[in-house]
């Protein structure tokens, strides 16, 4: 507070019902029906169920005997946890192609840092359309997100109108104040069931009830730690930062086709779009590497690795198609290709590129910063270098 602050962009992207909703879309005999997973054995509990199940006041973390009794008639399933993985896998990467800073929180959920973003895209909530309109497309899965200046805003606002919701809390003290007081109480991170109970006996059922309460009171019946962070809260602070949970060591992109490719100018034209969606993402990740590696498999599933370190790390769609087709002439496989990849490794960590500092002279760069920016705002394959 009282210090000016760059104010952040912050995304919460949970996943409506996650392994309920793979289930329907994997299923359609399951749609608009309830559904509930989880351990089938004696003690097993709900680890989700579908909108339609909890209409029944069926929700996770409940005895399944208490799901069975509460809904009879839903359909009760163990769970496919490869296939859930696989399906966050895919709503990762989308995660990763949208924000430069993701951080996962769990299987299905995530903070995404879209600050520094503003100039290349349109507004956070248009964004936020976006990415939830191809992550239906691509995944056919319903995300809801919350957009808040900070982490603990934007994860309330996630949650408030699901499914399939967007909410946008307004950066301002006042527009969070507007969001936030009118709130129950347990909406705060760390206000479980016991401390509402604990606050209601004090006559604080909403979050403004909360902010308005007197400082030494709250400190002499909670402790000064955590009279604190209710305090901060209770006015929307929250000053965390969005921190990748793993570095990623490599980012590649790998195409396997219908049908076994053969002419040069084919495997040529897959490898400057493989060299281009690297680049990118590199770039997106504020990358820049040393190591360029391509991966080739023939029709009959013999597979090669080849890779080639440059002379300076790069994060340019060139630099990398170059090292990729010079590896690919060296290895000169015969026969049909089945699949084509490219990756990029072994990171520079000296050289912070920042691909939204707009005060970079080098030519190089604003070309890419301008395409990037188009990408944004368009999807990864608005430009290519001269092919279709
Ligand atoms: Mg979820």
């Amino acid at each position: 507070m009282g210090k000016e602050q760059k104010a952040r962009v912050i995304f919460h992207v949970d996943m409506d019902a996650f392994f309920a909703s793979v289930e329907q879309r994997d299923h359609p005999e399951y749609r608009g029906k309830p559904l509930v997973i989880g351990g089938l054995s004696g003690r097993g509990v709900v680890s989700t169920c579908s909108y339609e199940a909890r209409r029944y006041g069926v929700h996770s973390a409940m005895p399944m005997g208490e799901a069975q009794r509460r809904c009879p008639q839903a359909v009760f399933l163990p769970g496919d946890y490869a296939r859930y993985r696989e399906a966050s896998a895919e709503v990762f990467q989308m995660f990763t192609a949208f924000a430069p800073v993701v951080e996962p929180l769990s299987i299905d959920e995530a903070f995404l840092d879209m600050t520094g973003m503003e100039r290349l895209i349109e507004s956070p909530r248009a964004y936020a359309v976006r990415l939830k309109e191809e992550i239906r497309q691509r995944v056919g899965l319903v995300a809801s997100i919350g957009i808040a200046p900070n982490k603990f805003l934007a994860k309330v606002a996630s949650d408030l109108e699901k499914p399939d919701g967007l909410v946008v809390v307004p950066p301002d003290a006042a527009g969070v104040r507007a969001f936030l007081w009118p709130l129950p109480v347990r909406r705060i991170w760390g206000v479980g069931e016991k401390m509402a109970r604990h606050l209601a006996a004090l006559h604080v059922r909403t979050v403004g009830d909360l902010a308005r309460m007197d400082s030494a009171r709250l400190r002499a019946q909670f402790g000064a730690k955590t009279a604190a962070q209710l305090h901060a809260l209770s006015f929307g602070l929250d000053d965390r930062p969005v921190a990748p949970r793993s570095e990623a060591k490599s980012i590649g992109k790998e195409e396997t086709f219908a049908r076994d490719l053969r002419r040069q100018e084919d495997i040529d034209g897959v490898l400057l779009r493989l060299a281009e969606q690297v680049g990118w993402r590199l770039r997106c990740a504020g990358k820049k590497a040393r190591t360029i590696q391509i991966k080739v498999r023939r029709g009959d599933f013999t597979t090669w690795t080849r890779s080639r370190t440059l002379a300076a790390p790069t994060c340019y769609d060139e630099d990398i198609y170059e090292a990729a087709v010079t590896l690919y002439r060296a290895l000169a496989p015969a026969g049909g290709i089945r699949l084509l990849g490219i990756s990029a490794q072994n990171f520079g960590a000296a050289e912070e590129l920042s691909l939204f500092d707009a005060e970079r002279p080098q030519k190089k760069e604003n070309l890419y910063r301008a395409i990037d920016g188009l990408k944004q705002r368009f999807g990864e394959n608005i430009i290519g270098h001269g092919h279709t």
